[in-house]
């Protein structure tokens, strides 16, 4: 659990503020009221991941927990009742997370969303590439508060060449004039390689044409800042981003992956299978594809209940994942598994499978007694595409039935 410092004097925010962090099991508060108590708390061993810290206490009046805060080097997410422009921009310009006004329940529930990302932004790294080291500093002090990962770069070369050795990089914040290549240029030869479609792009310009930021979202550019800027648009448009990013990777994950075992589903299986088919073509390798399903799994749902086959369907897909990292596997419906297994014959595969029904049996499931879980597989290595070589697979799956069932027919 991640403790959190509140320094708050307030007997009505702390109790709302004490309601959300129970509500909030990933956290746990440490609250004080003073800036003296604070402080003990902050020398002392106690590691926090982030201090939320009203401006106004009774021994400091002037927001001087923040600097306290900083000084420790805690993420500072001020909490106040005080709406002073002026003093919101010099915290901001000082590196606290953010400034947010207590106006009503949603500022609470943002205090706890900022809280949720300060742990995943650690993860995050960032490209910032401006010819002005004044701006890229600047744009640095911006997001360290946020705890990103910063990378920096003086013109679109030196990014490319960046962006390759860190393919993990998810936000690209860029400038438009920069020697070498400019940021349009940069934009769209990022755009061109597919492979980079995981990457956002904020795109900036202190040009004064209007058409320059149609340019940028035209070219495949996320959002676009015009300069000079504030800190905090800067941060809320970069959190957009990223959060956009993290939905697309859900709904990805929700498409693709079964939510009974975790592994993929049938339409990943479909997607994938005619590239590693290609790729397998390419290299004048092999390919084969198992079909695999559970024996009389019917008498373990009428025999132990839905929930127990709902388990022994799990625990088969778990043998299954540890045993075959390199193939492609899903499970393509019911108690039925597909493996695409690439550089392989097919009388090795099917005797690895036949080997792997010893572990198979010792799957526990039910009560002590219960039958010893088998299955049966077909393993076909010929056919011009994938749906040959599943309906090859699948006869001789039926053929392994037939034979009995516990076999693997090829
Ligand atoms: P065979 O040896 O011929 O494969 O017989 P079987 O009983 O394993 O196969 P059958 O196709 O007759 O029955 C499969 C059963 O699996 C029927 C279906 O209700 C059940 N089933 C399908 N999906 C799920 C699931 O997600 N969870 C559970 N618990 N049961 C499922
Ligand atoms: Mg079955
Ligand atoms: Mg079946």
């Amino acid at each position: 659990m991640a403790a959190v410092l509140v320094i708050e004097d307030s007997p009505l925010i702390l109790k709302i503020l004490g309601h959300m962090f129970r509500r909030t099991p990933a956290y746990e508060a440490v609250f004080c009221a003073s800036m003296l108590e604070a402080e003990i708390l902050l020398d002392s061993a106690e590691h926090f991941v982030a201090a939320v810290v009203d401006l106004n206490l009774p021994d400091a009046p002037h927001g001087e927990a923040v600097d306290l805060v900083l000084k420790h080097r805690v993420p500072c997410i001020v909490l106040s009742g005080n709406q002073d422009e002026q003093r919101r921009e010099e915290l901001l310009l000082k590196g606290v997370v953010d400034y947010v006004f207590k106006e009503s329940q949603q500022s609470y529930d943002y205090v706890f969303h900022l809280l949720g990302r300060l742990s995943k932004n650690t993860q995050i790294k960032i490209l910032i590439a401006d010819d002005s080291s004044a701006t890229r500093t600047f744009i640095s002090q911006c997001l360290k508060a946020q705890r990103y990962q910063l990378l920096q770069a003086e013109n679109g070369q030196q990014a490319l060449a960046l962006l390759e050795q860190h393919p993990d990089v998810r936000l690209l914040i860029t400038d438009y004039n920069m020697p070498q290549m400019d940021g349009i240029e940069l934009v769209k030869h990022l755009r061109h390689e597919q492979q980079r479609k995981k990457l956002s792009i904020i795109a900036l310009s202190a040009e004064n044409e209007s058409y320059i930021s149609a340019r940028f979202i035209k070219h495949g550019a996320d959002d676009f800042l015009r300069k000079p800027f504030f800190p905090e648009e800067l941060h809320i448009r970069v959190m957009h981003c990223l959060e956009r990013q993290e939905l697309i990777e859900q709904l990805y994950q929700l498409a693709h992956c079964d939510a009974l075992t975790g592994l993929f589903n049938r339409r990943h299986f479909f997607n994938h299978a005619p590239a590693l088919l290609k790729q397998a073509h390419d290299a004048q390798q092999s390919v084969c594809v198992a079909m695999l399903d559970i024996d009389f799994f019917k008498r373990v749902n009428d025999n132990y209940g839905h929930d127990v086959g709902d388990v022994v369907i799990q625990r088969f897909a778990n043998l299954l994942q540890e045993n075959f990292q390199d193939a492609l596997l899903a499970r393509l419906g019911g108690e039925e598994f597909a493996l695409l297994v690439l550089n392989q014959s097919a009388s090795s595969l099917a005797a690895e499978l036949d080997d792997l029904r010893e572990q198979c049996a010792l799957i526990e499931y039910g009560q002590s007694g219960a039958p010893e879980l088998s299955y049966s597989a077909g393993v076909c290595a010929q056919g011009a595409d994938i749906d040959e070589l599943l309906k090859g697979a699948d006869e001789l799956l039926y053929d392994a039935k037939q034979a009995g069932r516990g076999r693997c027919c090829y």
